[in-house]
């Protein structure tokens, strides 16, 4: 399962990546965090895609759990680095989960297009 994130002003970016990525997307299941799946579903309403909590209500949390089950292949977490967010331990605690379960995670679309790209993308398991 692909996990979905982006903070408010990367939005957009992610909307415009996913939906040049939607082939590469749709056998997949993707989770995403509530505001960001909003903006994610208007764009591309095929994507398998299911929702937990809003980031700063605990989303970013209950995808860090996930990732300690096992149940994220990939983590594409667009990060704005020049805005201040109240739930920052939580932005910390969620990649650094990635981090200690070797999760590539991609946290702009340089590096989303990078691993989209690379033949590990398709060995991905296609069904947590
Ligand atoms: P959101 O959360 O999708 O609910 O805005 C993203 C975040 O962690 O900032």
């Amino acid at each position: 399962m692909i996990a979905l994130i982006a903070h408010d002003r990367k939005k957009p970016d992610l909307a415009t990546w996913i939906a040049a990525n939607e082939a590469a997307l749709s056998d997949h299941r993707c989770v995403a965090t509530k505001t960001t799946g909003g903006v994610l579903k208007e764009r591309c309403p095929t994507l398998d895609l299911h929702l937990v909590e809003s980031g700063p209500l605990g989303g970013d949390q209950q995808i860090g759990a996930l990732i300690v089950e096992g149940r994220i292949d990939l983590l594409v977490f667009f990060t704005d680095p020049l805005s201040p967010h109240p739930h920052d331990v939580d932005v910390k605690a969620l990649t650094r989960l990635a981090i200690v379960h070797d999760i590539p995670m991609a946290c702009n679309a340089a590096t989303a297009d990078l691993i989209v790209a690379s033949p590990g993308f398709a060995k991905l398991a296609h069904t947590n």
